[in-house]
């Protein structure tokens, strides 16, 4: 198995990028363990470790996700030392909505940007699969900037490439997405002889599931890193460019490609 991403700790970066200008990465996941409701086929932090739909500790009982107070040690010291932050960023090896008190520490970040760096913003990179749970929904509109996974438009595709735990349902994603005002959806593509989104009717699924959401902008990537599965190859630049130019073209939502 090649060298897969795996944050030491809570903080990493920061980084920059086109979108996010100069990002700092929030971890929430335990160390060497990868949690998240998905279990993504292009994944470049690896297999998932455990794969839930629901953190289970909220009534007290022992933990291995960081508490509220170790997060916000390592942000505030890491606002002070990176004066100059664009974005405060949850991500990390998983699904951040996940830590059982994902509000509490996005409203602690809020808090702490305000007093600290006002100008920085921050967002969360989701898989989008909790979103009818109220914990994670709450601290993702609590977010200035909500990215959402959206891999596939049809049940099947969804299945084979994000690889959901038990429960999760695409239609119950994208209804939900589309209720949700001024959020980003990134898409990776995937072009396999396996399963991919870029033709025929998975791509056209796509498109449709773009165009009921609605969302401010939609950025279409593909994975330059070692993946879990080899047969999940890059798509080749040129064909991200070509579809995020015919989802514009087709559904007036802003389509990009990045890298
Ligand atoms: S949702 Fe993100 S962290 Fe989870 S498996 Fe997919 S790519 Fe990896």
């Amino acid at each position: 198995m090649p060298a897969l991403i795996m944050y030491p700790g809570i903080i990493y970066g920061p980084v920059r990028s086109r979108r996010l200008g100069l990002s700092l990465g929030v971890n929430l996941l335990p160390v060497g363990r990868k949690i998240c409701s998905f279990n993504c086929v292009y994944c470049e932090c690896g297999d998932t470790t455990e794969l839930i739909d629901q953190a289970r500790d909220e009534q007290g009982r022992p933990t291995t996700f960081p508490t509220i107070a170790a997060v916000q040690q390592a942000i505030e010291h890491a606002l002070h030392r990176y004066p100059n932050l664009d974005t405060i960023t949850f991500a990390g090896h998983g699904e951040p909505t996940l830590h059982p008190r994902f509000p509490e520490i996005v409203q602690t970040v809020r808090d702490m940007r305000d007093r600290i760096q006002p100008y920085a913003r921050v967002g969360v990179l989701s898989s989008a699969a909790l979103l009818t749970r109220p914990r994670p929904r709450v601290g993702i509109d609590l977010c200035d900037l909500r990215m959402m996974k959206l891999d596939a438009g049809d049940e099947a595709t969804f299945e084979a490439i994000d690889r959901p735990a038990a429960n999760i349902r695409l239609e119950t994603i994208i209804a939900e997405l589309s209720r949700m005002p001024n959020i980003i959806i990134q898409t990776c593509l995937v072009d396999s002889d396996r399963v991919n989104n870029v033709r025929g009717e998975p791509w056209e699924a796509l498109v449709n599931a773009i165009d009921r959401i609605r969302p401010d902008l939609i950025q279409l990537y593909a994975v330059d890193r070692p993946t879990p599965e080899p047969w999940a190859r890059k798509v080749p630049w040129d064909v991200v460019q070509s579809r995020a130019d015919e989802l514009q073209a087709r559904t007036g939502v802003l389509a990009e490609p990045f890298a």
